[in-house]
């Protein structure tokens, strides 16, 4: 029989986080307990000036197609957010179903097939499959030296000059999942070493808010070199409460690629939904809610506090994102006082969750989601 499924979809897995909500949801069902440490997702209520502008949107029937690009408003808006109203215009901005498919349009209109993707060292667990879905190859950058997975800018020319085919090079910062955070020289660095070998310097910036301890979040530079080749990815689901489901997020670009995205937007989802464009828009200009980040740091310090004297685990520091990685790797090999020998990062995730109802996202190596 034909295989019904293609070669490409065939090896995917679904995303390893979503895939998390259902098994809270399962076990909740079941009367379980559950704490869940899973999901990256914001909790509180959502912003009254959203909630309006949603409801006011299907009120006033803005139910109609918009401009694929997203609307003008919305566009000039994110300028704002993001101080780059010198820099760029509303036609550098593209609104997306998420930030997701930010980087799916920045993949797909830079890569041709069996192009080079750069990753960072630790990369968010669906860049992978985005990069597979552009027909692109997706690679990570290893540090040289092992301190908290970050790369320095000579690892990262070293890969560029092994790799003639490397197209983009993405930086997460904050970095999902590890919490750590590249300083703004570094940043510097990085962005020019790609600008220098004419790569695109991807800046996937959706924590950008959430920083600790009174730290500024270290933004790229812009000057002449870097600016046709950085791309900013940013977006409503992290920095904001209860906002992933409204799937608003926005890539900001040079002119060629931000055309390039928007013609391909128009054909695969026509933009993203007006109602959830409308409540993306009074969030940006609404006063930004600061609680978020001083309860997130509340919660950060009381989870180092109490996981500091776990035994075989080392848990690092997290000056951004909300995040908390744990080096499990004493614990590898050792058994569980039902016997159970823990093999590798999702055996101890496994363990976790069913011996104590501990839900956590392993970290095994990326590569699980597309084998
Ligand atoms: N980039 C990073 C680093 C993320 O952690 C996530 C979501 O978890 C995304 C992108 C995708 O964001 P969205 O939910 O807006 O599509």
């Amino acid at each position: 029989m034909k295989p019904r499924i293609s070669t490409k979809l065939a090896k995917f897995r679904p995303s390893l986080t979503l895939a998390l909500k259902t098994l809270v949801q399962d076990r909740s069902s079941k009367g379980l307990p559950v704490y869940d440490f899973g999901l990256g997702e914001t909790k509180g209520h959502l912003n009254d000036a959203i909630r309006a502008a949603g409801e006011a949107a299907f009120r006033d029937e803005e139910t109609m197609y918009a401009d694929p690009g997203g609307l003008p408003e919305l566009r000039a808006a994110v300028l704002r957010w993001l101080g780059l109203e010198n820099h760029y215009g509303p036609e550098n901005v593209v609104i997306t179903n998420g930030a997701k498919q930010a980087l799916l349009n920045t993949f797909m209109a830079i890569a041709n097939p069996a192009d080079v993707l750069l990753f960072d060292a630790a990369p968010w667990v669906s860049y992978q499959p985005l990069a597979v879905m552009a027909y692109a190859t997706p690679i990570m950058v290893l540090p040289s030296s092992s301190e908290r997975l970050l790369i320095r800018p000579e690892d990262l020319q070293r890969n560029i000059r092994m790799r003639p085919h490397a197209r983009l090079f993405l930086l997460n910062n904050p970095v999902n999942p590890t919490g750590q955070l590249y300083d703004a020289e570094t940043v510097a660095e990085l962005a020019l070493v790609c600008a220098e070998n004419e790569v695109f310097f991807v800046l996937d910036r959706l924590y950008w808010k959430i920083v600790f301890d009174g730290v500024a979040f270290p933004e790229p530079p812009l000057d002449e070199e870097v600016l046709p080749w950085i791309v900013q990815i940013d977006g409503m689901s992290k920095n904001f409460r209860r906002a992933g489901g409204l799937r608003i997020g926005w890539s900001i670009a040079p002119t060629d690629l931000s055309e390039a995205m928007i013609n391909l937007q128009s054909h695969y989802t026509s933009g993203p939904s007006v109602p959830s464009q409308r409540a993306a828009l009074a969030a940006l200009e609404s006063p930004y809610d600061t609680t978020l980040v001083t309860d997130l740091q509340r919660k950060r310090d009381l989870v180092l506090k109490h996981s500091r004297d776990i035994p075989l685990v080392k848990v690092w520091e997290t000056p951004g994102a909300f995040y908390s990685f744990w080096d499990i790797r004493d614990a590898l090999g050792k058994s569980t006082p039902s016997g159970w020998t823990l093999l590798d990062a999702d055996d101890v995730a496994a363990y976790l969750c069913e011996s104590v109802g501990v839900v956590t996202s392993s970290g095994a190596p990326p590569s699980a989601e597309t084998r």
